[in-house]
């Protein structure tokens, strides 16, 4: 069984994240890591990582729940304060993971913060034309690298408070 939990960690990406990988890291718990999405559809959109490899909810210990919930607060607060969201969607998805043959995910969280406003960013504005219906999966999610680096900054700056 060892062996096995070893094997498993080898073969995960989010197991060996690259200093690059890490480089976008908003916050983190003793359990739990915060980046800032690659993808930026929706700004300030965030993956929490867990820093153990474990593949479903059940699984959590209670100490991961519990910073969880404190996870949950402090960014949907930063968010708000930050970019002025006016709720945030959380998902557990976890289904690319299952296209597999042998399907062994490793746990992560996606929140994407929605907004009844326009978000202005470096002179780019950046609307949430479905807010109030679920958010949409084929949205652009690319953003100039300038205005991503300010998210981060603005991000990060609020949740070292
Ligand atoms: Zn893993």
């Amino acid at each position: 069984m060892r062996y096995r939990q070893v094997g498993m960690m080898d073969n995960c990406e989010w197991c060996s994240l690259s200093e690059e990988d890490r480089r976008f890291l908003v916050c983190e718990s003793a359990a739990w890591s915060v980046f800032l999405s690659d993808e930026q559809d929706y700004i300030g959109r965030c993956i929490l990582v867990l820093k153990r490899h474990c593949s479903s909810l059940p699984e959590l210990t209670d100490d991961e729940w519990s910073e969880l919930r404190e996870l949950v607060c402090k960014m949907e607060a930063a968010l708000k304060a930050v970019f002025g969201a006016a709720v945030c969607n959380w998902s557990c998805l976890m289904n690319s993971f299952y296209k597999e043959s042998a399907p062994d995910p490793h746990l992560h969280i996606h929140v994407r913060p929605r907004y009844d406003h326009p978000v202005t960013l470096g002179g780019n504005t950046y609307c949430d034309g479905e807010f109030g219906h679920h958010y949409a999966l084929h949205k652009s999610a690319a953003i100039p690298d300038s205005d991503r680096e300010e998210v981060f900054a603005r991000l990060k700056e609020r949740l070292s408070r």
